[in-house]
């Protein structure tokens, strides 16, 4: 913005006219000169040379379009411009003066001024500085855009809105249609209780449903309760409190009764809302009616029973928590209690040690949704208590919910006594075995010594006779029945030690294929006497820490089998080393085992064999077994009936 210059101007009216023009030039703040008619600045009144800070002789007697006014691009076009004056056109343009700090917009004119001849004599550029203006322009016309943006912008905005409300009308209606027809097909009512007024608002299904006519209806929550029977009221009551209390959804189910005295049922959930102070304002949910369905529900209940009154054992039902609803007739008679009081009073029969362990499976059974079955002891009403079998599955309604769960307890007592007598009888057995075979021990031990030393007598007779012979063939086979009954008790020793824990092993090195050789010496007239050919190859250096006299045990059962049930066919025997283990396998071409029977003859007192073919205890296996697994290995058998079989040991290095 220029300054104002004020000048002191003299009030005289001596002024002559060009005086005065000379002022008015001087005075204004547009920028205004005379050019003459070559386009030589003659004159610039002082604003045009303030603006830029010229002075006279800067700017005065050089061609216009060359004072240090302008820049040089617009140079040319002042030229043309001044030449179109000169020639006596009213020249007008805008100028943009690019200046340090921004551009100046000079509004410029040429004017060009005549003689009476008509002929141009000067020319007077005259400018002013726009850029304030065209600067006010311009934010004009940059808010003018911005504002048309901001509209288009806002219609838009509305459009879409229009679009979306538009969008969400049609939704909201047809999901309103869909809830309609859901609750309509379903027959599901809404209702809302509102705490502060207490005005029970019931949607047309409830009011029909709960036998209302139009109007009859006021809107209580004495209406509802008066509808209910009797006998569901306090519980349904107590429910809605409480779940109002506790945050909880109320979930009821109860009968209620129309005016002609009809029986239904309903179900009815709901859930309250709060203020934020935590203040209950209203309750809303909705209600359904289940007639039909727990009609044929206790239809079926009621068939159920039937059923199960016909039968010999204890039968219930129980709710889905497992307490139980129902006891058939033999519940009351075995246990002496009273009917109707089932719920509390049924644990009363259960014998106290037994009761944990029930309801513990039951609630087990009852998270998983699963069959459960225990057994446990039962209170009969004279106070004895018997074995009984609970069994209990759960029953599904259509959306795979347990809606109940069916029970049966069978008394299993006599089962279990026997159980019981027979568990004592083998634990009596075994006790028997242990102190027989220690008891037997003792008078064949000194047997065997007199049986040795009579042999020996008779070996030093000077002329032995067929009577002498006779005799120590006869003192041979005695000492030969001593070493196999040994050999028994020995056995019924081991089982009583393995069924103890009390079987130990005591490791050392020694040669697998040593001990194996070692024990086919001592047996080896056995096989010469059945005629039984051995092919027997052993490696040598299978090292291992083993029990000596246990492994040497468990390769003379192996032997003694093969030799048995072997048929007197050739026996193979390998010993070999892997790895990290000896493997010994006894191959024979004997009677075989039926594959039913591999894992059976490894147990105690088990056999495949018929006592009447080929005698035995059944405990070799047995004992094997032990002994191979208490050394960290295995021992299994490959064969097929007729087929011969391989028993294969495996011990760990
Ligand atoms: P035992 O030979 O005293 O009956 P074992 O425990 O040694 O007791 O064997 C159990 C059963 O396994 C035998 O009764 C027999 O039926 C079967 N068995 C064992 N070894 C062989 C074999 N090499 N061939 C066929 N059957 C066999």
């Amino acid at each position: 913005m220029q300054k104002p210059r004020l000048r002191q101007i003299s009030s005289s009216p001596s002024f002559s006219r060009a005086g005065l023009a000379q002022i008015i030039v001087d005075e204004m703040y547009q920028w205004v000169g005379i050019l003459d008619a070559n386009g030589i600045n003659l004159e610039s009144n002082p604003a045009s040379l303030d603006a830029v800070g010229f002075k006279r002789e800067d700017v005065i007697g050089i061609y216009f379009w060359e004072t240090p006014w302008w820049p040089d691009d617009i140079r040319g076009t002042l030229k043309e411009a001044v030449l179109r004056a000169a020639a006596g056109e009213f020249v007008r343009f805008e100028i943009e003066n690019k200046v340090q700090n921004g551009t100046k917009y000079v509004d410029f004119s040429l004017k060009p001024v005549r003689d009476a001849s008509g002929q141009v004599k000067f020319i007077i550029p005259e400018g002013r500085d726009i850029t304030a203006r065209k600067r006010a322009e311009e934010e004009l016309q940059r808010k003018n855009i911005e504002l048309e943006n901001a509209y288009s912008l806002l219609k838009k905005q509305e459009q879409d809105l229009r679009a979306a409300h538009a969008a969400a009308k049609t939704a909201l209606a047809s999901s309103e249609e869909r809830l309609q027809l859901a609750t309509d097909t379903a027959q599901l009512g809404f209702w809302d209780l509102n705490l502060e007024t207490g005005r029970l608002y019931w949607d047309h299904t409830v009011q029909e449903m709960f036998g209302f006519d139009s109007g009859e209806f006021k809107e209580t929550m004495d209406d509802f309760y008066r509808r209910l029977h009797p006998a569901d009221r306090q519980e349904v009551q107590n429910q809605f409190e409480s779940a109002i209390r506790n945050h909880t959804h109320f979930n009821a189910e109860y009968r209620f009764i129309f005016s002609d005295g009809s029986l239904h049922y309903a179900v009815a959930k709901g859930r309250a809302i709060y203020s934020s102070s935590g203040k209950p304002l209203r309750v809303l949910g909705v209600v359904i009616e289940v007639t039909e369905r727990k009609v044929a529900e206790l239809a079926l209940e009621n068939r159920f029973r039937e059923l199960a009154e016909s039968m010999p054992q204890i039968v219930f039902t129980a709710t889905p928590d497992g307490e139980p609803i129902y006891f058939n007739q033999n519940w009351f008679a075995y246990t002496g209690l009273t009917p109707g009081a089932e719920r509390d009073s049924w644990t009363k029969a259960i014998h106290p040690e037994d009761l944990p362990k029930l309801m513990s499976t039951r609630n087990e059974a009852r998270i998983h949704g699963k069959p459960w079955e225990l057994e446990y002891r039962l209170r009969r009403t004279d106070g004895d208590y018997r074995w009984h079998l609970g069994r209990s599955v759960p029953g599904h309604d259509q959306n795979d919910e347990i809606i109940r769960w069916y029970g049966a307890i069978t008394d299993i007592d006599d089962q279990k006594q026997t159980q019981l007598a027979l568990s004592h009888a083998v634990r009596m057995r075994d006790e028997f075995l242990s102190i027989a075979s220690h008891e037997l021990k003792t008078p064949l031990t000194s047997l065997k010594l007199q049986a040795h030393m009579h042999r020996r007598k008779l070996r030093l007779v000077k002329q032995p006779d067929e009577n002498i012979d006779w005799a120590i063939k006869s003192v041979e086979t005695t000492e030969r029945q001593i070493e196999r009954l040994t050999r028994l008790i020995d056995d019924m020793l081991d089982v009583s030690r393995i069924d103890s824990g009390k079987l130990s092993i005591q490791l050392e090195e020694f040669d697998m294929g040593e001990a194996v050789k070692e024990v086919y010496s001592q047996i080896k007239p056995q096989f010469e006497a059945a005629g039984c050919e051995v092919d027997l190859i052993t490696e040598s250096g299978i090292k291992g820490c083993w029990d000596h006299f246990k492994i040497e045990q468990v390769v003379l059962n192996l032997f003694t089998n093969a030799l048995k049930y072997g048929a007197g066919k050739p026996i193979e025997v390998r010993a070999r080393a892997t790895n990290d283990r000896a493997v010994l396998s006894v191959r024979d071409h004997g009677m075989g085992i039926s594959p039913e029977n591999h894992s059976r003859i490894f147990e105690r007192f088990e056999r495949a064999t018929d006592m009447n073919e080929i005698s035995g205890l059944g405990l070799g296996l047995y004992i094997t077994k032990h002994i191979v697994q208490m050394h960290g290995g295995t021992v299994r058998v490959d064969s097929e009936l007729g087929q011969g079989s391989t028993f294969t040991v495996e011990l760990p290095l």
